[in-house]
């Protein structure tokens, strides 16, 4: 056996306490201190993964290098790690049914009866342990999604407990994230939500080593002493979780609370001292800028918080690199037209259009580039956006008023985005998209060339429709250069257009590789240009 320690992380009480912030900035705590550390998710949902998860649902799909369509966690564990996570990070109940009714059509089985324990909670603790088993990393965190006490959360829970009783309690524990709610009427916390799931945790015979209690207001000792006693945990193990101004101040709340202590000393690791000073960097200019700028942000699912979450972060990144605080003012793309876009983008210093799929709101992210291409405003255009500035540029520029994506019109006379021949060849592979890191070549002297300063770049995709290389040499020679092509297909990946200050398309999605470590080049050429645009008004 390997001597990798597990810490999983349940929650309780409610859902959306931020038990993917805990991980991450436990984790953060851990990798400062010079551990080897991954994160991984388990999701009970039975979809296979979130990849057909309307973002109404769960929010933004993250994509890895590795093309897996994951949970939005694992942007979060990218974020603060600045490592690299696969398919392996995040599995869903979907998954392990498929492996297991794989394996039972192909009689691996052997006749057995096949069922929930053992099969499936072996399956879970299978995959549980893989990234363990690499020898790669000291300690694995494991979340496991939903909350303690939901049906389809029963066999994580039993895993846990099977791989804690296999493990020995110094290697694998248990921290469970609850509520401390504020009673306003009684002007009280109350303990007894904790008290509850802790007891819901147990009866499936799992103790929780750690608490760590999501809270509006500060814990007093005496509550800790009650939620110590009555949840049966050391009291220096009762961690309060208070709402912070932002999630990257969670990993500084964390140290001042101990938890990488209690949860070293559980595990019987040493602590050691602690690098975190350009996370401390970071939190200073992000929180100290000196100027400010206003971004649009043109999407159709702008009303929920999670769906463009990446690109959220990647500003915030990107802003604090600049000194500078980005506003970002969502606009619905539905509710966009050429006769109100010069009202809505009247403050905005750049505007991004947005990913996405199908034709909803398709026409407003057109006159949006449109606008912003004919005004000078800085455009950045992110795969669905990128598109659009294609189609827009066809139709307004090109004169070919028929221009379109195959996607939102199948019958197209010019279509300027198309499934291409390459493509096919992932189609008939059984695959609908294209996942994941793949190289492109930038053009020397272009503005993405100067914000990367690199001349061969790997970006991650998630898209089915591609630039028609038919089109290109008019594209080109009507103004809009390609500028990022792939060494391998040829299909263009970039578009600017140099008669502007700042207009660049990819069709790949730079936010997913963005973080606090390395905010990413684009997003810190396009605040900055944004910033110039500020200054010039
Ligand atoms: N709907 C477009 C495509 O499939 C763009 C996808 C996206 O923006 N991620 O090509």
């Amino acid at each position: 056996m390997s001597n990798t320690k597990y810490i999983f992380v349940t929650g309780g009480v409610t859902s959306s306490l931020g038990k993917g912030i805990i991980a991450a900035s436990l984790a953060k705590l851990l990798q400062a201190q010079k551990y080897r550390v991954t994160i991984q998710k388990f999701d009970p949902y039975i979809n296979v993964d979130p990849g057909t998860l309307n973002p109404y649902e769960h929010g933004e799909c993250f994509v890895t290098d590795d093309g897996a369509e994951t949970d939005l966690d694992l942007g979060h564990y990218e974020r603060f790690l600045n490592v690299s996570t696969s398919q392996a990070n995040n599995v869903t109940t979907g998954r392990v049914y498929q492996s297991v009714i794989e394996k039972e059509r192909k009689g691996v089985f052997l006749g057995k009866t096949v069922q929930v324990v053992p099969h499936i909670t072996n399956e879970i603790k299978e995959r549980m342990c893989l990234l363990g088993e690499s020898g790669e990393y000291d300690i694995i965190i494991t979340e496991i999604g939903g909350t303690v006490g939901d049906i389809e959360s029963l066999p994580y829970v039993e895993a846990v407990r099977q791989l804690i009783w296999e493990f020995g309690d110094e290697n694998a524990m248990v921290i469970h994230l609850t509520l401390v709610p504020f009673l306003s009427a009684a002007g009280e916390l109350k303990t007894k939500p904790t008290q509850h799931s802790v007891k819901t945790l147990m009866e499936s015979g799992v103790k929780a080593n750690v608490l760590v209690c999501r809270t509006e207001h500060h814990i007093s000792d005496e509550i800790r002493r009650k939620l110590a006693l009555f949840c049966n945990v050391k009291q220096e193990a009762v961690i309060q979780s208070i709402d912070a101004e932002t999630i990257y101040d969670v990993p500084l709340l964390m140290l001042n609370e101990g938890l990488d202590k209690v949860v070293l000393n559980t595990l019987n690791l040493e602590s050691k001292p602690i690098d975190l000073v350009y996370w401390k960097e970071f939190l200073q200019k992000h929180k100290n800028p000196k100027q400010q700028i206003k971004i649009g942000l043109i999407g159709k699912y702008v009303e929920l918080q999670d769906s463009y979450k990446s690109i959220l972060e990647s500003l915030i990144h990107s802003g604090a690199s600049n000194e500078v605080k980005v506003v970002v003012e969502s606009i619905h793309s539905e509710f966009l037209s050429a006769s109100d876009v010069s009202e809505k983008l009247k403050n905005i210093d750049g505007v991004i259009v947005a990913p996405g799929f199908g034709d909803r709101g398709i026409q407003g992210k057109i006159d949006a580039v449109r606008y912003v291409r004919e005004n000078k405003i800085p455009f950045f255009g992110i795969c669905l956006g990128m598109q659009m500035a294609v189609i827009e540029h066809a139709r307004n520029v090109m004169g070919l008023k028929n221009a379109n994506s195959i996607e939102m019109d199948p019958e197209c006379l010019e279509p300027v985005i198309s499934i291409m021949e390459n493509q096919k060849v992932i189609t008939e592979m059984g695959g609908t998209m294209r996942l994941g890191s793949w190289d492109c070549d930038l053009v020397s002297g272009s503005l993405t060339h100067e914000a990367y300063g690199q001349n061969s770049i790997s970006e991650r995709h998630r898209h089915r429709y591609e630039y028609n290389d038919h089109y290109r040499e008019e594209i080109e020679a009507s103004g809009l250069r390609a500028t990022g092509v792939n060494p391998k297909t040829g299909l263009v990946e970039v578009v600017e257009n140099p008669n502007h200050p700042w207009f660049v398309g990819v069709q790949y999605h730079p936010e997913y590789k963005s973080t606090v470590l390395n905010p990413h080049p684009l997003f810190v050429d396009f605040v900055k240009a944004s910033l110039k645009y500020n200054h010039s008004k």
